[in-house]
């Protein structure tokens, strides 16, 4: 069964990527959806949030009670950030040939994805699935544009009978909610309830971060 995987940095995880996460593992036909931290390189601030709390933080966040949702710490084993192609080259060595991978993405990220290394590739190993975001859109001309025209696919389950190579747009729902939001909230004391699972909010109170 096919296997996708949704990318970030997690600091912390929160509600808004809970739920698509949630319906993406829904809606794909997946029989795990991996949430994959990213590596950041270690900062010399003292107070700076460290991968372990980011890996511990996604892990009681997402729980125990969906066990589509899973985490892959691949890029956590490294001390450099890495370049997608090669996690996805390093994931699909480990499915094997013909397992089908589905990277999942934001708008935002498609739209500058041009930008990454070998990007043109990516197709190679895996799918790609991407989620509207308010204030972006997919290009209307250019190399891009001709790209993600060569590779469009309006039908879901042609991603089950190729292990990559299509792109798929999902329309999910996107929750006024985001990281940067809840560290500020953290250094200004006020609330983040109901932002992030409890055990999260409990998780950075007893660690004292981001104050
Ligand atoms: P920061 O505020 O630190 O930039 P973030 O909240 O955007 O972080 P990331 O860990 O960078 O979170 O995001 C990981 C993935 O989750 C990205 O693909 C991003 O588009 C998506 N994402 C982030 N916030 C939301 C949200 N509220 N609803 C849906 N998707 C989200």
């Amino acid at each position: 069964m096919a296997v996708a995987l949704f990318g970030g940095t997690f600091n912390p995880v929160h509600n808004g990527h809970l739920r698509i996460a949630s319906e993406l593992a829904e809606l794909l036909p997946i029989s795990e959806l991996r949430m994959m931290p990213c590596g950041v390189p270690p900062h010399r601030d003292k107070k700076m949030v460290s991968a372990q709390q980011r890996l511990e933080m996604l892990q009681i966040g997402i729980g125990h009670d969906n066990p589509a949702l899973t985490i892959e710490d691949i890029e956590l084993q490294r001390t450099t950030p890495s370049y997608s192609i090669d996690t996805v080259n390093l994931i699909r060595r480990n499915l094997g040939p013909s397992v089908p991978l589905i990277l999942c993405l934001g708008m935002d990220a498609l739209a500058s994805i041009s930008s990454w290394h070998r990007w043109e590739q990516l197709l190679d190993f895996c799918h790609i699935a991407v989620s509207s975001r308010p204030g972006f859109a997919a290009p209307k001309k250019g190399p891009l544009y001709e790209w993600i025209n060569q590779h469009c696919c309006a039908d879901l389950s042609k991603l089950e009978e190729r292990p990559a190579g299509h792109i798929y747009f999902c329309d999910l729902t996107m929750l006024a909610v985001s990281s940067t939001i809840i560290r500020d909230k953290v250094k200004s004391k006020e609330s983040i309830r109901y932002m992030t699972p409890d055990s999260v909010v409990n998780y950075i109170q007893q660690h004292r971060l981001y104050e």
